[in-house]
């Protein structure tokens, strides 16, 4: 089976190549519109090639590791090759492991209970939801104002932990401004204070490379259905000794080398941690997702900045609107956005949005509650929530000059 390749065409263009492109959707006025899906940053679309593959693989759907059929052994393959495809994905040192999760919320609790018991752990009042409460203790940092205050807070914070292993959590790209944080910089930060890292990758893998040994960091997290896989499978990246140290993840079958009545033992390597039948084609699908992104990342770049250059030119031209960031606008960002409209209900917005225009952007707190309300505070808006517009391979520059003209007219006219 051959890895197909998005169709990446010159900006602003349809994009072939992502299902449901074409998707027609409802409108309150009667009739329907194209969908302009402008919330890539929740779930991408899936690719065509992540279709094809699951395609194929589906007429040998069978159980992995434990049969001996011809089936078995192809699902066998595609499962464990799947681990090396995505030890390149991220950049893994050798002897790093790949453990298959559902997402990246599961990777991250994954590595919280894998963790050495009384493991210090600091990560920054920004951070999802997914990365900032799993942890049994954690120091948080409040918002930094700048990298380099990022950096230095990050150090403090680590100086004050006690002796013992320490672990700083890290995020690639915020889910809510699309800000990139310097992932190196901090990760020696993390290193020169005898901590390691753990990097959120989910935001970060569906835009730009992950280097995980360039970096020098220990672990990334990352979900499929943000890369344009399907949802259901996601991955842990990382150094080996806490993972093969710690009580498996889930207890139950493949976990497990041998059981009599007294004792169990427990394998170890990434199978310690997937007890159970595994999503051999949502892993096959994240895979293949991750080797179409390797072999288009200037194409992906450079639809996306030009399109998010786009929106944000076009937004300043909304009256009342204001952009959360937490670096300033020059500040280097993925393509998703986050605002508020004065006086404006984001709920009601967003709902018009979607009704009226056939436009699909979230609004909310975006499951980083503590980071969102900063920002929000730091913008000067008393809406309580925010709208997000997230752009992908599936946008095109009328969904952006949709949003636009739909975000005046409805600034204007009301919801
Ligand atoms: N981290 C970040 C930065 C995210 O944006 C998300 C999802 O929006 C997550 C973690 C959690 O991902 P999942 O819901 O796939 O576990």
């Amino acid at each position: 089976m051959s890895p197909a390749v998005i169709d990446v065409p010159s900006r602003s263009a349809a994009v072939p190549g992502v299902v449901g492109a074409d998707l027609r959707v409802p409108l309150v006025t009667g009739g329907t519109a194209a969908y302009a899906n402008l919330d890539h940053a929740a779930s991408a679309p899936c690719s065509s090639a992540v279709r094809d593959a699951v395609d194929e693989l589906l007429p040998h759907y069978a159980s992995v590791h434990r049969g001996a059929g011809f089936a078995s052994q192809v699902c066998t393959r595609v499962y464990e090759g799947a681990r090396q495809v995505l030890s390149d994905f991220t950049g893994a040192r050798q002897g790093d492991q790949v453990v298959f999760t559902r997402n990246t919320t599961d990777a991250l609790n994954l590595l919280a209970s894998a963790a050495p018991r009384g493991t210090s752990v600091v990560a920054f009042d920004t951070a999802h939801h997914a990365a900032l409460l799993p942890w049994r203790h954690v120091r948080r940092i409040p918002a930094p104002q700048s990298p380099t205050e990022a950096v230095q807070a990050l150090d403090e914070a680590l100086a004050e932990c006690p002796e013992g292993p320490r672990l700083a959590v890290l995020t690639g790209a915020c889910n809510v401004t699309g800000e990139l944080w310097r992932v190196a910089e901090l990760a020696r930060a993390a290193r020169r204070r005898g901590a390691r890292t753990v990097l959120d990758a989910a935001q970060l893998a569906p835009h730009r490379p992950i280097r995980l040994a360039e970096l020098d960091v220990d672990y990334a997290a990352l979900s499929g259905h943000k890369l344009y896989a399907p949802f259901g499978s996601g991955a842990l990246v990382g150094r080996a000794d806490w993972l093969n140290a710690a009580d498996p993840h889930l207890a139950g079958g493949g976990a497990s080398r041998a059981v009599t009545e007294r004792a169990v033992s427990w394998t170890t390597g990434p199978e310690r941690h997937e007890a159970g039948s595994p999503n051999t084609v949502g892993v096959h699908a994240l895979a293949t997702a991750c080797r179409t992104l390797t072999t288009r990342w200037g194409d992906v770049v450079a639809h996306e900045s030009a399109l998010l250059s786009r929106l944000r030119a076009g937004l300043v031209e909304v009256p009342g609107l204001r952009e959360l960031s937490l670096f300033g606008s020059e500040h280097d960002r993925v393509g998703v956005v986050s605002f508020t409209l004065d006086g404006q209900d984001p709920g009601l917005i967003a709902a018009a949005l979607s009704a009226e225009h056939a436009i699909g952007v979230r609004d909310g707190l975006f499951c980083a509650h503590l980071g969102t309300r900063h920002l929000l505070t730091k913008a000067g808006a008393d809406s309580g929530r925010a709208l997000r517009a997230s752009i992908g391979l599936g946008t095109t520059t009328e969904h952006v000059d949709r949003l636009v003209a739909a975000l005046k007219s409805l600034v204007a006219d009301g919801p």
